[in-house]
């Protein structure tokens, strides 16, 4: 049977979004193949498996179709699909880390992540340095001193919508013989696709973007082609491959660290419409974005889409379209707390990257682990997702906000 991913020659990343993984049914011709629910399979004979397949906290068929289309978008060799973002997150940094190691972080990271760097890790035996990843020479300073094992980036970063360079990131990392990982969630691999620009791993929230319609919550890594366990980590002799994808693949079945079958539906179809989804959320939000800029009661905005962002030119080069997510700050704590209780068709509610509009204030919804430091998050930030509604509701949602928000003070 021909299939558009046995058509020779390169595929777009639509046609292989919509098609890898989705090959119709052999025996029903179903266009979309059925969601494998079970625990355990039929083994044909007390050392043969079928397919590969035994126990479900191990390989799973749905969950193999997800990742397999996953690492063609992002054009990796191999992709995992974890519980949440967290998880997945956590289980590379077991696969790439031993206690006593180090890792170098930007400073403007999702809330959770810098929880797992500053609590959860440094209990194991880990250290983290948050930098300012928009100096490459300091991070590799910071990767020499301390002989990092990691260089973690987030571009466009949580909530400020920073852009960092990937290529020299990953050339600061390399040289002091750290691996980059970069968390994509904000852009997708539509917008975004940091192997090219050299990074070694690839992370996801799949809650956000990539399900796309706040109904799961998932995680997924993506490594490169050819990636090894750095020297120092011996692997088991069950992973004399000494590549980071078979480390992956043994630890997440050792740590149960899988997503659920029908999560990994969620998730892949969530990334047949990827395309047109961001298209849509980068247009809306530069729309909002253009019109906050000009609003009165708001002192700046963070969107990289803008010419006038200081990300704008780096962004232009390393991204498709500039995303959904856009963050602006108004004049104090108070002002902000009351646009974000006063919209209506953005729903006040952590996360992102969905159909429907977010709203949250991240020093107290997502960030509160920052406030009091040194990279705290401005007092008077508000962030918002921008979903699939029409441009013009969403603006007069705002305005009508923002202009109660002016009698409020
Ligand atoms: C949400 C998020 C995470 C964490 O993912 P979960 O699925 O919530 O565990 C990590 N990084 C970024 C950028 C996120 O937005």
């Amino acid at each position: 049977m021909t299939t558009p991913t046995s058509v020779p020659g390169p595929l777009g990343f639509a046609t292989r979004a919509v098609h890898v993984g989705q090959e119709p049914d052999p025996r029903t011709g179903d266009v979309v193949p059925p969601i494998h629910v079970t625990s355990t399979h039929a083994q044909d004979a007390v050392d043969r498996l079928r397919g590969g397949y035994e126990y479900g906290r191990g390989p799973n068929p749905t969950r193999d179709a997800f990742t397999r289309a996953l690492a063609s978008l992002e054009g990796g060799a191999a992709a995992f699909a974890f519980p949440s973002g967290l998880n997945a997150e956590d289980t590379l940094v077991r696969a790439l880390t031993r206690p006593g190691d180090h890792i170098s972080f930007g400073s403007d990271v999702y809330g959770g992540t810098y929880r797992l760097f500053r609590t959860v890790w440094e209990k194991e035996g880990l250290t983290a340095t948050p930098l300012d990843l928009a100096d490459p020479e300091a991070v590799a300073r910071d990767v020499a001193e301390h002989g990092s094992r990691l260089v973690w980036v987030e571009t466009p970063s949580n909530p400020r919508l920073e852009v960092f360079d990937l290529r020299a990131l990953a050339e600061a990392a390399h040289a002091g013989g750290a691996l980059l990982v970069a968390d994509n969630t904000f852009a997708s691999p539509y917008l975004q696709r940091p192997l090219e620009f050299g990074a070694d791993v690839v992370v996801h929230s799949t809650t956000k973007y990539i399900g796309g319609h706040s109904d799961l919550v998932g995680g997924a890594v993506i490594v490169r082609d050819g990636l090894r366990v750095p020297v120092g980590l011996a692997a088991g002799p069950w992973r004399d491959s000494g590549l980071v994808a078979d480390e992956l693949s043994f630890l997440q079945s050792a740590v149960g660290a899988v997503e659920s079958p029908r999560d990994a539906y969620l998730a892949h179809r969530g990334l047949k419409t990827l395309a047109v989804r961001m298209e849509r959320h980068s247009a809306t939000a530069l729309a909002l974005a253009r019109h906050l800029v000009d609003h009165p009661e708001v002192r700046a905005v963070h969107y990289p889409g803008l010419e006038s962002d200081p990300g704008h030119d780096l962004a232009a080069r390393q991204m498709r379209a500039f995303g959904g997510v856009v963050s602006f700050e108004l004049a104090s704590a108070g002002l902000a707390r009351h646009v974000a209780e006063s919209t209506r068709v953005f729903s006040l509610a952590v996360s992102l990257g969905a159909t429907e509009s977010l709203i949250e204030y991240p020093p107290v919804m997502t960030h509160a682990e920052t406030v009091g430091g040194r990279w705290a998050v401005p007092e008077g930030l508000l962030r918002v997702s921008v979903g699939l509604e029409d441009p013009g509701d969403l603006i007069a949602d705002l305005d009508r906000a923002l202009a109660s928000s002016a009698s409020y003070r």
